[in-house]
């Protein structure tokens, strides 16, 4: 993940050097393509029977008006389950061995056929008597999607997860679909950004990798305080330990960032998935792997 990150990253570096898209001033999207889309994914490596087999298959999935959080995550499951099977094509030469790594929403875009980049700027809208930044755009007709660099690694990689979902499961017509910075802990969202939301976690969390990782790192399929964990942890004692997590929040998100339990050293939760510690936080409670 983190490589394919920064491949996209370095790869988009070079294409930055043309200035080929950019919000104006008024908030209107000015495209100016100067790479086609053929040009983009030659760049990337794609095979275009890949790019055909997987944008394919969404033109045949019918778009609904609403979906259930079982069948969000059945489309998230069947794509990662295609990026696997496929990864050799996908990443010729740099084959991921472990599946977390083709939880790539960059390159799904473009097997997608969208010209997916990073963007140094995509300015800013209003929002609620605020100028927000924008994190994301979407223009679905022209099947481009831009990711603003503005924000961190997992605040990009949510908001392109967010865009991927929004690419398989709605239709957002022809206008620009443009989000602000997500990191999947944005709370009440509604209607078809709760769904791209729901979509970009079960895309970057699967529950099996996750429900592995985590009884990896802390031996038990379900994490409670107590005097041995608080030791094992490394955080001082049960009591102190109790004190700094009053809430199941408070505990879920000091285990997504946690970097070594029981003296073993290892890469947190939320990094290696790259994203929040709050969004990891969250997937634990659903997953139902911290209880208080
Ligand atoms: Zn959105």
């Amino acid at each position: 993940m983190n490589k394919s990150l920064s491949d996209s990253i370095s790869a988009s570096r070079q294409l930055l050097q043309n200035p080929y898209a950019h919000l104006s001033e008024g908030g209107s999207f000015d495209a100016l393509p100067v790479t086609s889309h053929a040009q983009a994914h030659a760049m990337h490596g794609l095979p275009q029977d890949l790019i055909q087999k997987y944008s394919g298959q969404e033109a045949n999935t019918p778009i609904k008006p609403r979906y259930s959080a079982i069948e969000i995550e059945l489309r998230a499951r069947s794509l990662q389950a295609s990026l696997w099977k496929d990864r050799d094509r996908i990443w010729p030469g740099a084959t991921p061995t472990n599946p977390i790594n083709v939880l790539d929403p960059f390159t799904a875009l473009r097997l997608l056929g969208y010209d997916c980049e990073l963007d140094e700027t995509l300015g800013q809208f209003h929002s609620n008597g605020k100028q927000v930044e924008v994190a994301g755009v979407l223009d679905k007709s022209a099947r481009q999607v831009r990711v603003s660099r503005q924000f961190t690694n997992a605040v990009r990689s949510f908001t392109a997860a967010h865009e991927l979902g929004h690419a398989l499961l709605h239709d957002t017509g022809t206008a620009l679909h443009r989000d602000r910075p997500l990191d999947g802990s944005t709370p009440s969202r509604m209607g078809i950004e709760l769904e791209a939301d729901k979509f970009a976690s079960f895309f970057l969390m699967p529950a099996k990798q996750v429900q592995a990782a985590f009884e990896r790192f802390f031996l038990t399929d379900q994490f409670t305080l107590n005097e041995t964990t608080a030791f094992a942890l490394g955080q001082g004692n049960h009591e102190t330990l109790s004190r700094k997590c009053k809430t199941l929040r408070q505990l879920s998100r000091m285990l997504a960032s946690a970097e070594h339990y029981n003296g073993v050293h290892f890469i947190s939760l939320a990094n290696q998935f790259l994203v929040s510690d709050e969004a990891m936080a969250i997937r634990l409670e659903e997953l139902g792997l911290v209880a208080l």
